[in-house]
């Protein structure tokens, strides 16, 4: 399963967004289900979609799902793979498919797909810095 890391890729240009040297963001979506009596956008509860986008592409990939009737949740890949987030992450997963707040098999494939693709990254120990921005993350209750 591991023999090849293989990438996850801006959808825009294709950068690998797991390289040290480049920066991006996963982006889960929910559809737009239109208005409620009031006016007030419906949005679905299940995520549709997930997608990856650079620091350089995200407004355009933003724009394009907009127009599809998406609205987006963007999330850093390199906070993902920090150890103590991914595993965060994980369980809000897990924790999600439990409480039946899940995803189209579409999302749900991607974001499997994703933690398999970043789990050699994070099967390690945290750096320093990670465990800095763990304990910070974790004060927000952000994690
Ligand atoms: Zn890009």
């Amino acid at each position: 399963m591991f023999s090849e890391l293989k990438p996850l890729e801006c959808e825009f240009c294709h950068k690998n967004l797991l390289l040290d040297t480049e920066h991006g963001n996963y982006i889960l979506m929910r559809k737009d289900e239109g208005e409620d009596a009031n006016g007030f956008p419906i949005i679905s509860k299940k995520y549709h979609k997930l997608a990856f986008a650079c620091k350089d592409h995200d407004r355009q990939i933003s724009e394009k799902y907009y127009h599809e009737g998406y609205h987006d949740e963007w999330d850093d890949i390199d906070d993902l793979c920090n150890p103590y987030i991914w595993i965060s992450k994980v369980m809000a997963f897990v924790n999600g498919i439990q409480h039946d707040q899940d995803m189209t098999d579409e999302a749900f494939e991607q974001f499997k797909g994703m933690l398999l693709r970043t789990y050699p990254y994070i099967c390690r120990h945290l750096t320093t810095k990670e465990k800095e921005r763990a304990i910070h993350l974790a004060m927000y209750d952000l994690v």
